[in-house]
């Protein structure tokens, strides 16, 4: 079997758990964070860079290789690993949550009527369709069609051709098609596309290819009951492990309570025995409270995406560098850091490149961000092997909630 997981430590005091990952492009040690390479790259790191700092397996994403036909060139010329030059294990996503969200919103300047944060916004949109632009997104038993608001283009992805695409790409671990519901959508809608998600999990599972790991996905919004219906029946499908997708809602108070409540129900009906990743979940309370929840594996485009913005992850808090206080700071970045950015550059220096959108500024500060998130993730390892996860979560409480 190329592809194996082995738990290698437990929690006593909580659902987390260390363990190992085995792939064909080598191990991943988990609990583990995965930098997302949307476009076959990082934004402002290369891929060695981040493999240095501690990476040890990217996520791309299929749509934005899909969508212009580029998994084609890319399978003509070997596939991901090749393409992008990396030997360390990869990941897919099936391209679903952004033709539910992104596809419409961020990516094709429907801003104002859907927010790129919510991935239920493009959905209710299509449930609601303004009627400029209506009849974006179709969805079938087959799968789903959208139009290209801007030339009227149509492009299907079907649990079959998502597979294929997946399948063009190459990565080590692929997503099964699923549908990404709204937060807003009803019980009963909801309940509908749930099911809808297991059958496109079957033919996800009958289209994928032997050569890579495919996980199934539990959708279910804030529904706790149809959460654990998902688990329960995606569970007891023959996936190598599992994803939990889709908007949380706020029935157990915040947005991150509510997160942090379903998680952990999801988790404790998923079998014990195969990893589970938390899709588009990265910031620092996050992961140490899904890790408790017994999640193993994140991705998210958090630490790159902040650079891009001037903000900083520190031991002490996010720290926005382009405040003027930080313009004649000679100190480092993040005093607590090894990262080669702080052994070498000031707080004043990152400030003015930062506020001057100098592209060299924004790597400056992805290479921290991404070392910094790397080494939190080591430490929350050592801190589930060792007990003591609940002191590392109070260390970062003041800063991050
Ligand atoms: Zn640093």
């Amino acid at each position: 079997m190329a592809f194996s997981f082995t738990i290698t430590k437990r929690d006593r005091s909580s659902m987390a758990r260390t363990g190992v990952i085995e792939t064909p492009h080598g191990a991943i040690h988990t609990p583990a964070f995965v930098p997302v390479a949307t476009k076959a790259a990082l934004r402002g790191v290369s891929l060695a860079g981040a493999q240095a700092a501690g990476a040890e397996i990217f996520m791309m994403n299929t749509f934005h290789l899909f969508f212009q036909g580029q998994h084609r060139i890319i399978s003509e010329l070997g596939g991901l690993h090749t393409y992008a030059h990396t030997d360390l294990p990869l990941m897919t996503d099936s391209g679903g949550f952004q033709v539910f969200s992104l596809g419409f919103g961020r990516e094709y300047g429907l801003g104002k009527l859907s927010e790129a944060n919510n991935p239920g916004n493009a959905l209710h949109y299509a449930a609601h369709p303004d009627p400029r632009h209506k009849n974006l997104v179709t969805i079938t038993e087959d799968g789903v069609t959208f139009t290209l608001p801007e030339n009227g283009n149509r492009l299907e992805l079907t649990p079959e051709s998502s597979m294929a695409v997946q399948r063009d790409l190459g990565a080590d671990i692929i997503f099964a098609f699923d549908e990404c519901t709204p937060p807003t959508a009803s019980a009963d809608y909801t309940a509908a596309a749930v099911e809808r998600t297991h059958r496109w999990a079957k033919r996800s599972i009958a289209a994928a290819s032997s050569h890579q790991a495919l996980m199934g996905i539990v959708q279910g919004g804030d529904y706790v009951h149809l959460r654990e219906h998902a688990a329960r029946t995606i569970g007891a499908m023959d996936f190598f492990g599992f994803g939990i997708g889709g908007s949380f809602g706020n029935s157990f108070g915040d947005s991150k309570t509510s997160m942090y409540a379903i998680v952990e129900k999801v988790n404790a009906v998923l079998p014990e025995g195969k990893p589970r990743h938390l899709l588009g979940i990265g910031e620092v309370d996050d992961l140490i409270e899904a890790v408790q929840r017994g999640v193993d594996t994140f991705d998210c485009v958090i630490p790159t995406r902040w650079a891009r913005h001037g903000t900083a992850m520190t031991a002490a808090g996010r720290v926005n560098i382009r405040a003027a206080k930080y313009l004649r700071d000679t100190a480092p970045l993040d005093a607590a850091c090894v990262c080669a950015v702080c052994q070498t550059y000031s707080r004043a220096y990152l400030s003015h490149l930062s506020r001057e959108k100098e592209i060299f500024g924004v790597m400056l500060l992805a290479e921290h961000n991404i070392h910094f998130i790397l080494n939190l993730m080591e430490r929350i390892r050592h801190a589930t092997s060792t007990g003591t996860l609940s002191a590392l979560k109070s260390e970062f409480a003041a800063y991050y909630k």
